[in-house]
């Protein structure tokens, strides 16, 4: 964006003055801002910046100013053209987490358009890019004109951040990812509104996550992501609300992408995990009211479970398959999907019920095995990953299996059914199963 011409900007003080605790003021944020894009302000200096933050906060004026001078780092897409309301989800991340593919076509079915940005796994947390990329063909690098084009026509596009879209978050997350400063609730705020403010939506539900296979790992931290993010959202002017949602074991019974992606075709089909169909529905229900397109949640649930049922979301998913290259025969028929060669069980090594599958240990089993990538710019394998056999609370006998591990290096197996059966906890008692959904947030 093109900087209005200014006094030369004095780095070092606005570092020493967000140390000291106190406010910067919004233009001294949008310089920073343009300073960091243009060059001018250094990246040690935006990283000394953002450790500053870290540990001082900043409060809601200067995370609305922080998250408008990202969102206007780049282009902010206009959907004017598009009649119907426009909404997006977006998960803080987790494991197992293929809501977002069996979701996007479900709201699309129902009239709301559905101009998603996703994005890659990185860590032990899958992304929804790659799971979509399992399917022969699919393109995720939509052109800003292709992208507005198939909202315009189909009512959801699924795409990737592309370089034009909140560029200053790109770079700056990649500078919070190796100085400890991911971790922060006002930089986590402005990092995803930042985006999600530029793809031209109306309203935006946040799937925020809580659990060990969570960045937050308290409720009470989850809840403050989770307010904060309504409040910048309203104060940029857009309807935000929240759910709060568990992440203390996978969500569904596979993780990695082709794995992910045939379960949650199968929601589409009316089939699927209960725990997989409940948070899709209930995410579905809240970007339907957040529309306008329902007036009351049970409301919303009804054409949820009509659209599905009657194949109107399945036609749906075929649309956006083929409209972004991929194969839309794996729609009716997700086993036509890659599924790795070399493979290994995990049986259970007593009787009782399953206490724990620990989804930080499974997420770093599943990467092991080739499914997530170490480092940005490293390739997934499509196949690999693990599909459980029994859910939290389920009875087993010794000898049971518990998991079946994929990837397509034998050598691979060896550590990850390791990792496997450290994750896998067996005990007298069943634990209490409660519902994914926490507590709903809205302004
Ligand atoms: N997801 C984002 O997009 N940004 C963050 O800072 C954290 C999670």
């Amino acid at each position: 964006m093109a900087r209005k011409k200014r006094q030369p900007l004095a780095v070092p003080e606005l570092i020493v003055r967000k140390r000291a605790g106190e406010k910067l003021d919004e233009q001294e944020i949008r310089d920073l801002v343009a300073g960091f894009m243009d060059g001018s302000v250094a990246d040690y200096q935006m990283s000394a910046l953002a450790m500053a933050v870290y540990f001082r906060g900043m409060d809601f004026d200067e995370t609305v100013a922080m998250t408008l001078a990202m969102r206007d780092s780049g282009k902010v897409v206009s959907l004017k053209q598009v009649a119907a309301p426009k909404v997006d989800k977006h998960s803080t991340g987790g494991v197992g987490d293929k809501v977002s593919i069996c979701l996007a076509p479900i709201v699309a079915a129902c009239g709301v358009a559905v101009p998603m940005m996703s994005g890659r796994g990185l860590g032990h947390t899958g992304g929804t890019l790659d799971k979509l990329e399992a399917i022969p063909g699919f393109r995720v690098d939509l052109s800003v004109k292709e992208f507005r084009a198939q909202i315009r026509k189909v009512g959801c596009a699924l795409i990737g951040q592309t370089g034009d879209l909140a560029p200053a978050d790109k770079r700056l997350y990649a500078l919070r990812d190796v100085t400890g400063t991911v971790e922060s609730i006002p930089l986590i705020t402005s990092s995803i509104l930042s985006k999600k403010l530029a793809e031209g939506i109306d309203a935006l539900v946040l799937d925020v996550k809580v659990g060990r296979g969570a960045f937050m790992k308290t409720e009470s931290e989850a809840r403050e992501l989770a307010r904060c993010l309504v409040r910048v959202g309203a104060l940029a002017g857009k309807r935000v609300s929240a759910l709060l949602t568990d992440m203390n074991s996978p969500i569904g019974y596979t993780i990695g992408n082709a794995l992910e992606t045939t379960e949650a075709l199968e929601v589409l089909h009316g089939r699927g995990p209960d725990d997989l169909r409940e948070l899709t529905y209930q995410l579905a229900a809240e970007m339907l009211r957040a529309a306008g397109a329902a007036k009351t949640k049970s409301q919303a649930l009804r054409r949820i479970g009509r659209e599905v049922a009657d194949g109107a979301a399945l036609d749906k998913m075929r649309e956006i398959v083929a409209a972004q290259g991929g194969d839309p025969r794996v729609v009716a028929e997700p086993d036509r999907l890659a599924v790795a060669r070399h493979r290994a069980t995990v049986t259970a090594p007593a009787a009782g019920y399953l206490t724990d599958l620990d989804p930080l240990e499974l997420g770093y089993a599943s990467m092991g095995l080739g499914a997530g990538r170490g480092r940005a710019e490293d390739a997934v394998d499509p196949g690999a990953g693990i599909r459980l056999h029994a859910k939290l609370g389920d009875p087993v006998r010794k000898g049971d299996e518990i998991a079946t591990l994929y990837t397509s290096e034998r050598a691979r197996l060896r550590v990850g059914t390791d990792r496997v059966s450290a994750a896998v906890q067996i005990g007298k008692r069943p634990p209490p199963v409660r519902s994914r959904i926490i507590e709903t947030i809205r302004r």
